[in-house]
């Protein structure tokens, strides 16, 4: 090549990797995290409404007006936080552009960033991308917990962005009120570190807990973007529509990449949604539907010698197979790919220096019927 490469060591995504195998295998795909079931025809028909209404053309850069008012309404009943519509939510294509436009507005050459890893997968190529420098905080199974004395030791002068996510892919584990806290007492000493707080998963908790956001820190929150996804909460990831909400200065700088990034997203799509929204319990019974689920496939792995750790939240749980095999996690989910139909996502490419924790992560965002298939096929195990 006559030019240097921005991502020299990048490979295909392990997502686009193991969809492309369990394809090949014929296997049910229980890795990329998307639904195997349709989002609501109501939802459906309200696209198709606004698309007949004529609304075709450039939405306003920073979103339509009416979704970021609903979206606003949603944070204050959630909340109980203030969020002004017009300064501080940008609706974004996806949570992965919400990302990228974060970290570009924050991240020069040489600035260090901390990630946690695990780490979902865009985040170290974005960084890579503003020539900053990836500083890991790592995260160990059985309990993927993190020791805030450890993180605080990772900050130095150059440290200008920590980027966290709760709940957290591919864990499935959430931060508590006090982690947050705990966070906050670090970052109080330091006005020039800022923070990305991805909270695509906030509607997917369990167990009755609430989604402790970085929204309900005042001093968290002046120095924050936070990211967010209809993908996940409308069962609709092929759509690529999310928002950042970030404080008015903040939104202001993110805003001057966005509008190079994208201009805008998706109008029909936004009107749609907003009219969605009118209905809370179109995002309030969430928790119980995919509660239902994770209970469901665990239920039908007890037979399983793969052994569950606890999933508090998103639409992953991760299995430890140390019972079965001493393979590597790629070359294990490779193996359930091949052998047994089933295909996971392996935990170790999340991470910058591979570490093998014995864990495949599977998606359980699917139809009960495909659930209680790739139960049985893992149950022989
Ligand atoms: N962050 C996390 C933690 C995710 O799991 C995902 C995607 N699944 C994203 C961001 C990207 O979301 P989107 O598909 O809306 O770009
Ligand atoms: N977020 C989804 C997952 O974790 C997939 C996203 C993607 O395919 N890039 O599986």
């Amino acid at each position: 090549m006559a030019f240097a490469s921005k991502l020299p060591q990048q490979e295909i995504s392990i997502f686009s990797v193991m969809s492309g195998l369990a394809r090949a295998e014929g296997a049910i795909n229980l890795s990329q995290g998307f639904p195997n079931f349709d989002c609501s025809p109501e939802l459906i028909q309200l696209v198709h409404k606004h698309m007949q209404a004529g609304n075709n053309q450039y939405a306003p850069m920073p979103g339509v007006l009416a979704l970021r008012q609903v979206i606003s309404q949603k944070i204050k009943s959630l909340y109980t936080v203030d969020i002004d519509p017009d300064n501080e939510i940008t609706i974004t294509a996806g949570a992965t552009q919400a990302i990228y436009n974060s970290i570009q507005t924050i991240v020069h050459p040489g600035d260090e960033v901390i990630i946690i890893e695990p780490a979902y997968d865009s985040y170290v190529p974005t960084i890579k991308m503003c020539g900053g420098v990836i500083v890991p905080y790592v995260l160990r199974a059985p309990d993927f917990k993190v020791d805030w004395a450890a993180f605080a030791d990772l900050i130095s002068d150059k440290t200008r962005m920590v980027i966290i996510n709760t709940p957290h892919n591919p864990t499935a584990t959430r931060f508590t009120q006090q982690d947050l806290q705990q966070l906050n007492d670090i970052l109080a000493k330091r006005e020039d570190i800022y923070l990305l707080s991805d909270e695509v998963y906030e509607h997917l908790v369990y167990d009755g807990e609430p989604h402790a956001t970085v929204l309900q820190f005042p001093d968290l929150y002046r120095r924050s973007f936070i990211t967010y996804s209809f993908g996940k909460t409308f069962h609709a990831t092929g759509w690529k529509m999310g928002y950042c909400i970030a404080p008015p200065m903040l939104t202001a700088e993110f805003r001057k990449i966005h509008q190079f990034t994208v201009f805008s997203v998706n109008t029909p799509i936004q009107h749609a949604i907003a009219e969605y929204m009118q209905t809370p319990s179109n995002y309030e019974t969430l928790p119980q539907f995919y509660q239902q689920k994770r209970d469901l496939f665990l239920h039908a792995m007890q037979g399983s010698s793969l052994r569950p750790l606890p999933s508090a939240g998103t639409y992953y749980a991760l299995f430890d197979y140390s019972a079965v095999s001493d393979s590597k996690e790629l070359d294990f989910a490779k193996h359930l790919t091949a052998k047994h139909k089933v295909a996971t996502i392996p935990v170790s490419p999340f991470y910058t220096k591979a570490i093998e924790n014995q864990v495949v992560r599977i998606c359980f965002a699917k139809r009960e019927d495909t659930l209680l298939e790739a139960a049985k096929r893992l149950s022989v195990l």
